[in-house]
């Protein structure tokens, strides 16, 4: 009889792999981590590091430096190595020197005979998802950036916040690209089932809330971080740990991430942020909720924005 283990590679030990590292390691969401970096010293500091955490966790996960030989058997495979965008940088400047990192990086995995998922974290994510889905050959289903699951949880720490509620008791996400146009589909957002256009009407506390300002707010926080801290880890890697939960656990959960659509919103052959049903497969379905025109033309938009950025990379492959 074999009990199955299940192992996840991070690629990049800089501050968004070790501290998904840490948040895997510390939830005991897997049985053993893998850290593959460039730089071999920084990656093996992590690891060391990591490994004394365990005594004082409730289960013992195994955390090993590795190369991209030991990717045949993992499950899932994570990739944080990148150039995260300097002060005054977009994620989209970012584009090309991310694709010639990711590129030197994803050719070795599949030669490994690595058959799971990819969790694409490096940014600009929605570009650099799609094109790992090229390199790699995997199905569709098997590729996943985190898009915009770490927007939404923004989204919805900024809605609770403005409530004093729980975040986890507001159903809201954003769509499009993990940058400047994505967007929020307020009409489908609700705070423990009332929406929230009732909650603002019935409140005049609350008359001079301007929601599209919070969507600004979502996108610009990242860097507000940035400027403050160097560079952001904590919400990403809880983001990145709750997607690989989704997938190891087979939970099914619904959780917006970047996936490929083929038909879905009228979009074809663009990575794009859209909620998904997560479980063992992956992506298992995209959610197609029912937006205004309005939301589905700014929808749209965004999702031009990443087509037009992508195929700058496709086309030189
Ligand atoms: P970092 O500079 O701290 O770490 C990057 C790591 O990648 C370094 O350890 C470096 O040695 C490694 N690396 C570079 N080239 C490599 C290669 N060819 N092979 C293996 N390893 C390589 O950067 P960071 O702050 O950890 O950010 C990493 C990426 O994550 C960036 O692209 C950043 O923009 C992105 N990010 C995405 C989100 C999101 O929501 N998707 C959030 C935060 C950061």
């Amino acid at each position: 009889m074999t009990i199955n283990r299940n192992k996840v590679v991070i690629v990049g030990a800089g501050m968004v792999g070790s501290s998904t590292a840490f948040s895997l390691v510390t939830q005991g969401i897997c049985d053993e981590v893998m850290i593959i970096d460039i730089n071999k010293s920084k990656a093996q500091g992590e690891v060391m590091d990591l490994c004394h955490c365990v005594e004082y966790l409730n289960r013992n996960v195994k955390v090993t430096l590795g190369d991209y030989t030991d990717c045949g058997d993992a499950d899932i495979v994570v990739i944080t190595a990148g150039a995260p965008p300097k002060p005054g940088q977009t994620r989209i400047d970012t584009l090309e020197q991310s694709a010639n990192i990711v590129k030197s990086i994803v050719s070795p995995i599949m030669e490994s005979g690595f058959s799971g998922h990819f969790i694409i974290v490096s940014n600009p994510v929605d570009m650099i998802a799609h094109y790992v889905y090229k390199l790699s050959g995997l199905p569709k289903n098997q590729i996943i950036g985190t898009g915009t699951a770490l927007d939404s949880a923004r989204l919805k720490h900024f809605i609770g916040d403005l409530f004093h509620v729980d975040p986890r008791s507001v159903q809201a996400y954003t769509m499009g690209e993990h940058g400047d146009s994505q967007m929020c589909p307020w009409s489908l957002v609700t705070v423990g089932g009332k929406r929230i256009f009732d909650i603002l009407e019935d409140n005049s506390e609350y008359a001079s809330v301007d929601l599209e300002e919070m969507i600004k707010r979502v996108t610009k926080v990242g860097f507000e971080i940035l400027n403050v801290k160097g560079s952001t880890s904590y919400g990403i890697a809880s983001t990145a740990a709750g997607i690989i939960k989704a997938i190891l656990n087979d939970e099914n959960k619904i959780i917006p991430v970047s996936t490929l659509l083929e038909g879905e919103y009228g979009e074809n052959d663009v990575f794009c942020g859209v909620p998904v049903i997560l479980n063992r497969s992956g992506v298992k379905d995209v959610v197609e909720v029912h937006m205004t025109k309005a939301e589905l033309a700014k929808f749209k938009q965004s999702a031009d924005v990443i087509r037009e950025n992508t195929m700058k990379i496709l086309e030189k492959m």
